[in-house]
């Protein structure tokens, strides 16, 4: 990477991190001006005890407060699916880490049945390549940092020289607009249900990352690494993306004001 564009890129998350933190504001402590106000004399009180009260006083209006701020920056936005029968706690889970991990908002669109065409009889699995194709014409007319995430159970495969056919967990244009993510294999060995939703949210993190144009990385414990074939990379990974590949997200699609709806 050149010096202007590390330059390029540290400007951006000085901006963004400014955008972050404003938006943080709203959820810090409460004002403690009030808490040091405690000596108040209350002759209202014993007024009150000693004289009838005859005229009901006056009701005043209260404001409502504000309802709370969501974040106001945002990258982008996902486009859930499922193809076929998938778990809703899975689902809220991928859109929970998504919306928390990739400065994204989430919107979910209703299951969609598995693409007859992505079937391979060979290997009895779908072509993720197949699959990205249709969920790109789910999303036709999509704004340039919309992308559509498709989640699914059954065994996804693509080319991968030598081989023709290899069993993957995900898989997402880079940069694009789809990505997939298959349970079938991140199910195996896993501890329990929470241990299959860990792996399938850092799966989601990496295959959406792909598509907003980050590559494999070397950053110890980053979600960008690549799986190599294994689940290894994946349980070891943080939530967090690693500073370079924040700071290439952030080069790439600035997270920005969310646009009025
Ligand atoms: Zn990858
Ligand atoms: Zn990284």
């Amino acid at each position: 990477m050149s010096t202007a564009m590390r330059s390029r890129w540290a400007a951006t998350v000085v901006a963004s991190l400014v955008g972050v933190l404003a938006a943080c504001g709203t959820s810090g402590p409460a004002p403690t001006a009030a808490a040091g106000v405690t000596t108040v004399e209350r002759p209202a009180v014993a007024a009150a005890a000693s004289v009838e009260p005859t005229v009901t006083p006056p009701v005043t209006p209260v404001a409502v407060p504000p309802e709370p701020a969501e974040p106001a920056t945002i990258r982008g936005e996902v486009v859930l699916v499922a193809l076929g029968k998938f778990p809703e706690d899975q689902l809220d889970a991928v859109e929970s880490h998504l919306r928390e991990h990739a400065a994204v908002d989430v919107r979910r669109m209703a299951a969609v049945d598995l693409p007859r065409e992505a079937w391979t009889a060979k290997r009895k699995r779908y072509r993720a390549d197949r699959l990205l194709e249709s969920l790109e014409a789910l999303i036709p007319d999509a704004p340039p940092t919309t992308r559509i995430l498709g989640l699914t159970h059954v065994d996804i495969s693509t080319t991968k020289p030598p081989f023709d056919d290899w069993g993957i967990f995900g898989l997402g244009r880079m940069p694009g607009q789809a990505a997939v993510v298959s349970t079938f294999r991140l199910e195996r060995k896993a501890r329990d249900p929470a241990h299959v939703i860990d792996r399938l949210s850092n799966t989601a993190l990496h295959e959406v990352g792909h598509t907003f144009g980050l590559d494999h990385c070397r950053e110890p414990k980053c979600p960008m690494q690549d799986a190599e074939g294994s689940i290894d990379n994946t349980d070891a990974a943080n939530d967090e993306f690693g500073p370079e590949c924040t700071a290439g997200l952030n080069a790439g699609f600035p997270i920005v004001l969310r646009p009025a709806k």
